[in-house]
């Protein structure tokens, strides 16, 4: 029964596939997507995100570093490479992406016992725009390694304006030396 309504149901509910996808998003000149890779960076487990606009996909980044703990998450405009990083976190131990996600009853936030040696975390102002570097040491010393960022988050006061609860944290790759 072709266009009834359980099969357009079942159209738009499958996921869509990381070579497939949309037409007319894959035509697009920039779409920006995010990919979930196995460690080894060999096979692509799943888009996890396709947008137009890059602030969408910003807020996707974010939001995939907090339901993909420990997996390869690649952030590209096109076939470009914006931003790479191993989420904080542990991968479920059967590997699979639907349990990725699960941390008990305090929702999905980071927490900052789950940071790694190759991370830094970045706060940014949404109020003044300044950002800056926080030590992940301190931070654990001051909130707790069991504190979550939205905990932190609500506590900082942007050093520049004075901004409470304006402060948003970011986890990026700890610069190489
Ligand atoms: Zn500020």
């Amino acid at each position: 029964m072709p266009g009834s309504a359980a099969t357009r149901a079942a159209k738009f509910l499958s996921p869509i596939d990381e070579a497939v996808g949309p037409e007319h998003i894959r035509n697009m000149p920039h779409a920006y997507t995010i990919e979930v890779w196995d460690e080894n960076e060999v096979e692509i487990l799943e888009t996890i995100s396709i947008a137009t606009d890059v602030k969408v996909s910003d807020a996707a980044w974010c939001a995939a570093a907090r339901v993909r703990p420990g997996f390869l998450l690649i952030h590209k405009n096109g076939d470009r490479v914006m931003e790479k990083l191993i989420a904080p976190g542990n991968r479920p131990a059967d590997g699979q992406l639907a349990r990725s996600y699960v941390k008990g009853l305090a929702g999905v936030d980071i927490m900052l016992s789950e940071l790694r040696e190759w991370h830094q975390v970045v706060a940014i102002c949404s109020a003044c725009v300044r950002n800056a570097a926080l030590n992940i040491d301190g931070l654990r010393r001051q909130f707790g390694g069991n504190a979550f960022f939205g905990d932190v988050e609500k506590r900082l006061v942007c050093r520049r304006c004075g901004g409470r609860d304006t402060v948003r944290l970011r986890v990026v790759n700890a610069p190489r030396d």
